[in-house]
C-alpha cells in the first residue's frame, strides 16, 4: 500500500520530544569531531511512528557520509526493526545540523525575518540585547516551527554609553534605563541593578565594554558619542562573578584588544565581537574627530596577543566573529589567525539586521579569513551547542533532536552551497522542502 501525504501532515510532527534529549546534553556539549555520532545516553522513545530519511549524505564533523537516518518522536533513533512509517527521499542532499546565529537583534519577534532565517536553515539565535518587554512576545513568536532564541534582554552599560543611544530611537529618555539597558556608573549601583535583572531573568547577561584603556578620558569627553563608551573596566570582574553566581552566562561587547583582555580576565563566557570589527569612526562616520581618526591608524588598538588568546582558550571562552558588516581588514585577519592558532572557540554571528550567520560564514570563507571546514562546523555544531548547552543538538547521534538542514551540494567544496537549503527539519517536523513541493512520501520500504 502506498499513500501520498503532505509533509505538513501531523504524522511528522513531534509530540513530546523536546524534553527527552536533555539527558544527553553533557556528553554532547563537549563531544569533539570523533564524538559526532556518539550515542547519547538518552532514553530512546519506544512508541510513535518512524520516519526514514534516505539518499542523504550526513555530516560527521569532517565530511559527508551517505546513510539512511531514522527519526521517531522528534529525535534520531537507530534503524527500526520493522518498516518505517514514512520515507522521505533527500535525493542526494548533504545534511548538517541546523544552523545558529551567535549574535543578532532583529530576528526577535519579527515574522518576516524569522521566515528568512528558517529559509536559510538557521533555527537558533542569540539576541544580544533587546527590550525587557520583548519577553512577552518571545513565547508567541519563537519555539516550535520558528527560530529558537536565547534572549539577553537589556544589558549593562554606563550612562550615556553604548547602546543607550539606540534606545532613544524608540523610547523616551527616562525609559531607556531598565527597559533597553541597565545603567551602572558606580560600584554601589551593582547589587540594585542585578536584583532588577534577576527579576526579569534574561537567558544570559550582556555587558558593554568600549575602549576601556581610555575609560577615564571617554567618560568626560562629551565630543565622543555614546557609541564609543562603555562600562568602567574596574567593575567588570565583579559583574561577571555575581552574574555567574546567579546562574547567568555573560556576553561582552568589545571594541579594542584591551576590552577583549578585560573580558577574558573577568571570565566572560562569550566575547560578542572580534576586536577591530568596527575600527575608528565606523559607527558614526565622524572621520574628522581626532580621537576616532587616531584609532583607525593604530592597529595595536585591535591586535589580540597570542598570550591573551591562549588565556581565552584555556578558560573555554567563545568569540563571535561579526565581521561581515565591514571590510576584511588586516587586523581582522590577524586576530582570526591568532585566535584559531590558540584554539579559541569561534562562533558564527553576524550582528546584522537584514543579514545572518550564513552570510557571515560565506563572507569569512570568500575573503580567505577562514577555511570552509572551520566555518561550517561552528555554524552547525558549536554555535547551536553554545546557545543551548543543556540540549542534545548539533549532532546526529541517537537521542539527539532531529533538527537539520539538507543542502543541495557540499559547502566544504563551495561555501556558496550553504545558501541552497532544500529541506529544513525541526525535531522531525518539515519546515521547508524543495519547491515546487514534491510528494515524495511513501509508506513502506525505504
Ligand atoms: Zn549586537
Amino acid at each position: 500500500m502506498t499513500s501520498v501525504v503532505s509533509t505538513h501532515d501531523s504524522a511528522l510532527k513531534p509530540s513530546s520530544a523536546i524534553l527527552r534529549p536533555l539527558v544527553a546534553a553533557a556528553a554532547l556539549a563537549n563531544a569533539g569531531f570523533l564524538g559526532f555520532y556518539a550515542t547519547a545516553p538518552a532514553q530512546e522513545p519506544t512508541s510513535g511512528e518512524t520516519t526514514a530519511f534516505v539518499n542523504g549524505s550526513w555530516y560527521d564533523g569532517n565530511g559527508f557520509v551517505p546513510r539512511s537516518m531514522y527519526v521517531r518522536d522528534g529525535v534520531f533513533v537507530d534503524a527500526p526493526s520493522g518498516e518505517p512509517t514514512t520515507t522521505i527521499d533527500l535525493e542526494g542532499a548533504v545534511v548538517l545540523p541546523a544552523f545558529a546565529e551567535a549574535h543578532h537583534h532583529m530576528v526577535l519577534c519579527e515574522p518576516g525575518r524569522i521566515e528568512s532565517f528558517i529559509d536559510a536553515g538557521i533555527l537558533y539565535a542569540a539576541i544580544l540585547n533587546a527590550r525587557v518587554s520583548s519577553r512577552s512576545c518571545q513565547a508567541e513568536f519563537h519555539g516550535d516551527g520558528s527560530v529558537e532564541i536565547v534572549n539577553a534582554l537589556a544589558g549593562i552599560t554606563a550612562s550615556e554609553a553604548h547602546p543607550s543611544q539606540i534606545g532613544l530611537y524608540f523610547l523616551e529618555e527616562d525609559d531607556v534605563d531598565g527597559e533597553w539597558v541597565h545603567v551602572i556608573d558606580e560600584a554601589e549601583d551593582l547589587d540594585r541593578v542585578l536584583a532588577r535583572i534577576e527579576a526579569v531573568r534574561p537567558d544570559l547577561l550582556k555587558i558593554f565594554l568600549s575602549y576601556t584603556e581610555d575609560y577615564a578620558q571617554l567618560r568626560t569627553d562629551k565630543t565622543i558619542e555614546p557609541w564609543y563608551r562603555g562600562l568602567d573596566p574596574a567593575m567588570v570582574p565583579d559583574i561577571v562573578r555575581k552574574a555567574h553566581s546567579m546562574g547567568l552566562r555573560v556576553a561582552a561587547h568589545v571594541m579594542s584588544a584591551t576590552d577583549f583582555e578585560v573580558a577574558v580576565d573577568a571570565g566572560v563566557d562569550l566575547v560578542a565581537h572580534l576586536p577591530g570589527f568596527a575600527p575608528g569612526a565606523a559607527f558614526t562616520d565622524d572621520e574628522e574627530h581626532p580621537y576616532l581618526s587616531a584609532l583607525e591608524s593604530d592597529p595595536d588598538r585591535y591586535r589580540v596577543s597570542g598570550k591573551v588568546a591562549a588565556r581565552a582558550a584555556e578558560r573555554g571562552i567563545s568569540v563571535a566573529t561579526t565581521v561581515s558588516g565591514g571590510s576584511p581588514t588586516a587586523a581582522i585577519a590577524e586576530n582570526l589567525r591568532t585566535l584559531r592558532d590558540a584554539g579559541v572557540r569561534l562562533l558564527i554571528g553576524s550582528d546584522r539586521g537584514e543579514f545572518h550567520s550564513v552570510d557571515e560564514a560565506v563572507f569569512l570563507v570568500e575573503h580567505d579569513l577562514m577555511p570552509a571546514d572551520e566555518v561550517v562546523q561552528p555554524l552547525a555544531v558549536t554555535t547551536p551547542r553554545f546557545l543551548f548547552p543543556e540540549r542534545a543538538i548539533g549532532s546526529f547521534g541517537p537521542g539527539a533532536e532531529a533538527t537539520f538542514v539538507a543542502l543541495r551540494a557540499d559547502p566544504l567544496v563551495d561555501i556558496g552551497n550553504l545558501r541552497v537549503p532544500l529541506w529544513v527539519v525541526q525535531r522531525g517536523a518539515v519546515l521547508r522542502q524543495p519547491q515546487p513541493a514534491k510528494q515524495v512520501l511513501t509508506q513502506g520500504q525505504p
